[in-house]
C-alpha cells in the first residue's frame, strides 16, 4: 500500500505514514470527498473576494454622489 499523499510505502495496517505522518487510515472514498469539499471552498472563497470588491464599488459609488 503506497500513502495517498506522498506515494511513499506503508505498512498495510498504518493509520499514518511514517514519511510525511499524514492519516492514511481515511479511506479513498473520504479523501476524494475532502478533494471535492476543497475545491468547493476554492470556489466559494473567490465568489466572496469578487462580491466584496463589488460592495466597496458601490460603496464609492454612493460616496462620491
Ligand atoms: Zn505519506
Amino acid at each position: 500500500m503506497n500513502c495517498p499523499y506522498c506515494g511513499s510505502e506503508t505498512n498495510e495496517d498504518a493509520l499514518v505514514c511514517a514519511a510525511c505522518s499524514r492519516d492514511i487510515a481515511v479511506p479513498s472514498t473520504l479523501i476524494a470527498e475532502r478533494d471535492e469539499l476543497l475545491r468547493k471552498r476554492e470556489a466559494l472563497r473567490d465568489e466572496l473576494k469578487r462580491r466584496r470588491s463589488d460592495i466597496e464599488t458601490i460603496i464609492r459609488r454612493r460616496k462620491s454622489r
